[in-house]
């Protein structure tokens, strides 16, 4: 299988509730790679069309609105069937219909405070990253643990 890259970012309520070490913690111990990684806060814009997908829908405005209240960390990764594996480990979009052992599953409830997001597919991913990253923010490097005899 092919490595990729996805886009993950840790949501304002997971970032007030302390979370960022324990969600990326586990994407660095399964073997994914941070290839890039930023805080900030969003602007209105910046969530808008992060969520242009869901332009229109009456949740929109709420959700625009909370992505852009507080400080967020994003995050390239990098790996083997990445895209898939960061949306499995996430869980479902509604927190309680997640399976324990997921990151929604362990650390929330509600689908508005769902404390993060993985892109859902190659090209959510590559649009993902261009949109929170500047090409020179996403670093090459090889981790020492990458061998020639993985499959
Ligand atoms: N969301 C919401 N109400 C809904 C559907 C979605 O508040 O009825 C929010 C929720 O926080 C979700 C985000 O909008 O994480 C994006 O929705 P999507 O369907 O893309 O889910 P995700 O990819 O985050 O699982």
């Amino acid at each position: 299988m092919a490595s990729e890259q996805t886009y993950i970012m840790i949501k304002p309520d997971g970032v007030q509730r302390g979370l960022v070490a324990a969600i990326l913690g586990r994407f660095e111990t399964r073997g994914f790679q941070i290839v890039g990684m930023k805080m900030l806060t969003p602007t209105k814009e910046l969530a808008s069309s992060h969520y242009g997908e869901h332009e229109g829908k009456p949740f929109f405005g709420g959700l625009v609105d909370f992505l852009s209240s507080g400080p967020v960390v994003g995050v390239v990764l990098q790996g083997k069937g990445v895209v898939a594996a960061a949306r499995m480990m996430l869980g479902a979009t509604k927190p309680l219909e997640s399976a324990p052992g997921t990151i929604r599953g362990d650390f929330a409830i509600d689908m508005g405070r769902n404390v993060m997001h993985a892109s859902d597919s190659v090209d959510s991913a590559t649009r993902e990253i261009g949109l929170w990253f500047k090409k020179e923010e996403v670093v090459s490097w090889t981790s020492c643990a990458a061998g020639s005899l993985l499959e």
